[in-house]
């Protein structure tokens, strides 16, 4: 095999899970990440099948559903009143011996990645980021922010959909606003509270829609769907998200009780990017969201971005030319990766017009996740 060092730059889902399938094969794999230390809290996180089946894959898996609330029955989706609209059993995407989804903690997911890096022999280097590269033929080299500068047989460029490399790729698209925005926190759950998703009947308080994904027997993960900027209104964080809940009752009576000044909240504009020109240039490759992000609608941005490190590693580490090698990987990747970025926009056009789906919303994201049943 002729790829035997590996620099990762970004060490979120993609650059972990690609250190990890290129790490047991033998290659040599360094991670740096610009982050000082790793972030000990986090948000809640939908894990679907075939994300799962890659972790299968990677030997995390049985220590992840462990971590975990398994979701076999689906998601119920009400009226913002509680009314029921309809239930969604979700497609295995990850095979019948899988759960169709699962609620975990970002950082549960994140430590037990990095511990099966460094059980691989992945080394890593916090603080430091990737300030430039040059293609050196056989080799690209890396100038680091710690003043060094060192040749590898391939830089994977793993920074998320802010990459400040990806210019420098040649690659022209950009990131942008999907004009949604999103808070996000963690609450109180109730073992009758499995997985909802609350549409409202008028648009007045500001919410397009709010849902919760169970975490553990007595915590979930909630979000609230909104406008891509948070109004000037004078209300802190909490009393914010309280207030865009008011219209949403059933579980969510409970569930905005139980939002208080010190609950772990966070709101962010929803941008999205895709990139359907080459992904690399040379020995330097874009992997994950730094070429595609979507708003999480169908929870598949991270599924995308862990199946592109798998695939990414069963090409490279065959024997043959790595430039045929990673425009097969490309071509390989971008029809899947393009049926969920088109699903995810189409949903989230539909989101902030109400009514402009005529009830096609389940149809189309169910019709997104059949397709992901074939394998990656
Ligand atoms: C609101 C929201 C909710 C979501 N919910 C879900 C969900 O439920 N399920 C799901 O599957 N997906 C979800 N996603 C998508 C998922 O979070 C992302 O797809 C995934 O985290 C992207 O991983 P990544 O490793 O590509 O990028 P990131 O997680 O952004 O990691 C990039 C890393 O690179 C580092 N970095 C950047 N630049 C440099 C540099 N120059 N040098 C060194 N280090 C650098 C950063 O510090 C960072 O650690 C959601 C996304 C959003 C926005």
């Amino acid at each position: 095999m002729s790829m035997q060092r590996v620099l990762v730059v970004g060490a979120g889902f993609t650059g972990l899970t690609a250190a990890i399938a290129l790490g047991r094969t033998g290659v040599q794999v360094h991670v740096i990440d610009r982050v000082k230390e790793w972030a000990p809290v986090g948000h809640g996180l939908t894990i679907q099948g075939n994300a799962l089946k890659v972790f299968k894959d990677l030997g995390i898996y049985d220590d992840l559903i462990r971590r975990a609330c398994p979701e076999d029955n689906g998601v119920t989706l009400r009226l913002s009143n509680g009314d029921l609209l309809m239930h969604i059993n979700t497609p295995r995407t990850g095979g019948e011996d899988l759960p169709p989804t699962i609620g975990t903690l970002r950082p549960h997911l994140h430590e037990l990645l990095v511990a099966k890096a460094e059980e691989h022999g992945v080394t890593f280097q916090l603080g430091t980021e990737l300030l430039d590269f040059e293609n050196r033929g056989e080799t690209a080299a890396a100038t680091l922010s710690d003043g060094t500068q060192e040749e590898w047989d391939l830089v994977i460029v793993a920074e998320g959909i802010r990459s400040k490399t990806r210019a420098k790729l040649g690659i022209s698209e950009e990131q942008a606003s999907s004009g949604l925005g999103i808070w996000r926190g963690l609450a109180a759950r109730t073992p009758e509270m499995d997985g909802e998703i609350f549409f409202p009947t008028s648009h007045d308080g500001g919410a397009y829609k709010a849902g919760y994904t169970p975490i553990s027997d007595d915590q979930c993960y909630f979000f609230v769907l909104c406008p891509p900027i948070r109004p000037e209104n004078g209300l802190e964080d909490w009393q914010e998200v309280r207030r865009l809940l008011e219209p949403f009752h059933g579980s969510f009576d409970l569930l905005r009780d139980t939002i208080v000044e010190d609950t772990f909240l966070n709101f962010q504009e929803i941008e999205w990017i895709f990139v359907d020109g080459p992904w690399h240039q040379g020995r330097v490759l874009a992997l994950g969201e730094v070429v595609h992000a979507v708003p999480p609608l169908i929870a598949q941005g991270a599924a995308q971005c862990v199946e592109d490190s798998l695939v990414l590693a069963e090409h490279i580490t065959q024997e043959g030319d790595l430039e045929e090698q990673l425009k097969a990987f490309y071509e390989r990747r971008l029809p899947r990766v393009k049926g969920v970025v088109d699903a995810s926009m189409q949903l989230a056009r539909w989101e902030q017009n109400p009514g402009s789906s005529q009830g096609r919303d389940g149809e189309v994201l169910n019709a997104a996740l059949l397709a992901l049943t074939d394998p990656a």
